[in-house]
């Protein structure tokens, strides 16, 4: 059976008095989760108040980048194992944000995912698609490279050890959903993909969508098969959207039931 997830992203937003309501009511409502991993990837700053808040509770918790080197004369940028002393469980890495906005190309972005993988933690890999580019139809094409230079770095077995998120670009902050066929389409083909390399890898990787997911369409989205979960921004912000969307992840059935 596939892991269900829903992972809020609270990318670099959140004050200590703010974080601290909303980390406490997600805990209290996501103790009935049966079958949905919850997660909240939060600034590296908050770790520390994260970690005392969620200990004990069915919320894992997690950061939204890390550096691809384990040590060094870096200035600024915090390792994987900094971040497994923190108790983290997941690491987004390739957010299409680091990306556009730092440059962070394919090879990087595997790299990072193999330390995170190297410290014991789950990279929640994200690709994804601007909207030029599926206006001129490769998509397909665009994610696929994108997934083969994971593929390529880590190798399908350890590839197993990941979780994988389809965002596209046009998606992100932008109150535009893909509508949930759009979202099958492209997790169907990342599903090909890996089972082209590695037929259980297709099979059992988690592949979760992400791009203005809210209370109100998520159940529609996490129905579709191919659909595992969700990566989720703006909306995790906000604790009762937040939990509708984890238990939308937890009461659909996707492919498993
Ligand atoms: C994200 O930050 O990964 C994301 C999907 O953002 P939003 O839900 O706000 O579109």
């Amino acid at each position: 059976m596939r892991q269900r997830l829903a992972v809020g992203n609270w990318k670099m937003f959140g004050s200590l008095p703010e974080n601290q309501a909303l980390l406490d009511t997600v805990a209290a409502a996501m103790a009935g989760l049966r079958k949905t991993i919850c997660v909240v990837c939060v600034p590296f700053p908050y770790l520390a108040q994260t970690q005392a808040a969620l200990a004990g509770s069915k919320v894992a918790w997690g950061a939204q980048n890390v550096s691809q080197h384990p040590k060094g004369a870096f200035t600024g940028e915090v390792s994987a194992g900094m971040l497994r002393e923190f108790g983290c469980r997941y690491v987004i890495v390739g957010h299409s944000e680091r990306r556009q906005w730092f440059g962070e190309d394919d090879r990087t972005v595997a790299l990072k995912a193999k330390a995170v993988l190297t410290a014991g933690m789950v990279p929640i890999i994200c690709v994804g698609e601007t909207l030029s580019e599926r206006e001129s139809g490769v998509t397909e094409k665009v994610v696929g490279r994108q997934i083969a230079a994971a593929l390529d770095e880590l190798g399908s077995e350890i590839l197993k050890g990941a979780v994988l998120a389809y965002e596209p670009v046009w998606a992100i902050g932008t109150g535009r959903t893909a509508s949930p066929e759009q979202a099958q389409a492209v997790h169907a083909s990342i599903r090909g993909l890996l089972a082209k390399r590695d037929g259980s890898l297709g099979d059992l990787a988690p592949i979760l969508y992400g791009g203005s997911v809210k209370a109100a369409n998520a159940a529609e989205l996490f129905a579709m098969p191919d659909v595992d979960g969700g990566l989720i921004g703006g909306a995790s912000l906000v604790a009762q959207e937040f939990i509708s969307i984890c238990r939308a992840a937890d009461q659909t059935s996707g492919r498993d039931g």
